[in-house]
């Protein structure tokens, strides 16, 4: 039995085409490495914040409204379709996944839903024959089949809730800095990198509004990593796109 890695891809690393076909080439990399890859993607750096203006523009500065959970979340259809399109041309069989059609779901609060359970068969099988799954990050549906979304940065977490739900050996935050600082390294020029780091630092490190890792997506993988009872240090896996 080979290894079942998880990775996602955050904004930076399927900026544009070029970038996507990089990803591609990477993932094929890994499963000549470790057999099976599920690959979670974000948007394309900077379509959220398009999106979100959009919404802006027309509905105002409100951010709990099911049609702009709607808005929010095709900028990672597009990054999933493109992906699996990359991955078809490099030879890998690949298929994307929307949050209905796994289904992910999570409850109604609009633009900052919760993960309540995700029925892993679909990707279960699509890993079985031989298919890499692209999940779409950040997006979810409710049990009444209505699109959320889980709050800005949130494909972190449907990555880690992805890798729980399929008993992933690991779960690797590919993102546009090599790791965790002490702070935020485009600010702060003098931040250390860090091998490992406590939940609970971690915790503190994202619910300050730190961007490197979703709040949600550390307590997720607090969580899962105690019922199987491993370490109480988060290791430092984000790999430099
Ligand atoms: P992605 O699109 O891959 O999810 P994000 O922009 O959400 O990437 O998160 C990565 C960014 O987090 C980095 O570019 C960096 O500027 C910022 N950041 C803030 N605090 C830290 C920190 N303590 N360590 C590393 N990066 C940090
Ligand atoms: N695309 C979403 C955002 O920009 C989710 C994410 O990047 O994790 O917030
Ligand atoms: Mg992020």
């Amino acid at each position: 039995m080979g290894r079942l890695i998880v990775q996602k891809y955050g904004g930076t690393s399927v900026g544009n085409p070029e970038r996507i076909l990089g990803v591609a080439q990477r993932v094929k990399g890994y499963i000549e490495k470790v057999d099976k890859v599920v690959v979670v993607v974000s948007a394309m750096s900077g379509e959220t914040n398009r999106l979100v203006a959009l919404g802006e523009e027309v509905w105002g500065p409100q951010f709990n409204h099911r049609e702009l959970d709607v808005l929010y979340s095709s900028g990672e259809q597009v990054s999933v379709a493109l992906l699996s399109l990359a991955l078809e041309k490099v030879g890998v069989t690949a298929k994307s996944f929307l949050a209905d059609q796994i289904p992910l779901r999570t409850d109604g609060e609009f633009g900052r839903a919760r993960i309540v359970e995700i029925e892993s068969k679909s990707l279960k099988e699509a890993i079985a024959d031989g298919i890499v799954p692209v999940v779409a990050g950040f997006q979810g549906v409710t049990a009444d089949s209505l699109i959320t979304t889980l709050g800005r940065g949130g494909s972190d977490t449907s990555a880690v809730a992805v890798a729980a739900a399929l008993d992933a050996d690991e779960c690797e935050i590919c993102t546009d800095v090599d790791g965790v600082y002490t702070a935020d390294p485009r600010i702060i020029k003098k931040a250390n990198r860090l091998d490992q780091i406590t939940f609970e630092e971690m915790l503190e490190l994202a619910s300050l509004g730190s961007k490197v890792l979703h709040p949600r997506s550390v307590a997720v993988s607090y969580t899962h990593l105690r019922a199987h009872e491993t370490p109480e240090h988060l290791v430092c896996r984000l790999l430099l796109e």
